[in-house]
């Protein structure tokens, strides 16, 4: 799955992020993250961001183009990303366009965050608070002077994207003032609507057994339905022992196909063991 989490600073793109790549294992992209790592480590992109983020600005398209450019060609970002904070603009949205047509990558949806503007210098006081309160260091640009800098550069450079993914049918919109269960519970419910999350299987293991289970009722049910013919118990059980043995080795090998298989196998059991049983019946 690949997805944009889209919306003001303090929206809550960070925190759905992380509960999404919990949920569905892949990885969370981050630019602002991987900006102030730069800053940090005072890389040439460290030292060309720090002034501007610390003022609330955006850093030049290029340099975050291709911060990302990198970051999904990594191992880790094959199987999906979620993009936190990028395309933060309509020049950084055709970029990206172009990067995954290139790798011939389709981008699910994006999801805009939609909240009061309000609320947002409260929540982003909150986050600084919390932050604080864990003994760890405040992001320099989470302060209400540069929190209205940075909405101002939301406002008039990525809003504009709302109707570019709206353009493309891409953007689902989820109201960011709800509960942060609230707003994932949204999120996984679209996103499945969708069909970019498939929905809840079980895992392999729990195939196996069941299969396992079905062939062993399979045989005992074979058993019954030959019982007093003898001759016809050996192919029956001969029958209901294939699958068994499938479903155990898909057991072990724990892969759900050859689960699925097992339990077909299962199934098809019964026909043999009372066509059998009618034969012998009526001789
Ligand atoms: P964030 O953590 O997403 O709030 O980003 C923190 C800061 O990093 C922003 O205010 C910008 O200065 C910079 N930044 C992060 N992502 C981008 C981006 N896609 N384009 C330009 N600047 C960015």
């Amino acid at each position: 799955m690949r997805l944009i989490l889209l919306g003001p600073p303090g929206s809550g793109k960070g925190t759905q992020a992380q509960r999404l790549v919990q949920k569905h294992g892949i990885v969370q992209l981050s630019t602002g993250e991987m900006l102030r790592a730069a800053v940090a480590a005072g890389t040439p992109i460290g030292l060309q961001a720090k002034e501007i983020m610390a003022n609330g600005g955006l850093v030049p398209d290029a340099v975050v183009v291709g911060i990302i450019e990198d970051r999904i060609e990594q191992p880790d970002a094959k199987k999906g990303f979620i993009l936190d904070g990028f395309p933060r603009t309509v020049p950084q949205a055709e970029a990206l366009d172009d990067l995954l047509k290139k790798k011939h990558l389709k981008l699910d949806a994006v999801v805009e965050l939609r909240v009061n503007e309000s609320a947002l210098i409260d929540r982003v006081e909150k986050r600084a608070e919390e932050t604080r309160a864990r003994g760890e260091e405040v992001r320099l640009d989470d302060t209400p002077e540069v929190l209205i800098n940075r909405l101002a550069q939301y406002r008039s450079l990525t809003e504009p994207l709302i109707h570019y993914y709206s353009e493309r049918r891409k953007l689902l919109t989820v109201d960011g003032m709800m509960t942060i269960e609230h707003v994932t519970r949204e999120i996984n419910r679209i996103l499945t609507a969708i069909g970019a999350l498939e929905p809840k299987t079980e895992e392999p293991a729990a195939q196996a057994k069941k299969a396992v289970k079905t062939a062993t009722k399979a045989s005992k049910l074979a058993k019954k339905a030959t019982k007093g013919t003898k001759k016809a118990v050996k192919p029956a059980q001969k029958a209901a022992r294939g699958p068994a043995k499938r479903a155990s080795k898909a057991r072990a090998t724990k892969t759900g196909a050859r689960a699925a298989s097992a339990r077909k196998g299962a199934k098809a059991v019964k026909k043999p063991a009372k066509k059998v049983t009618k034969k012998r019946a009526k001789r």
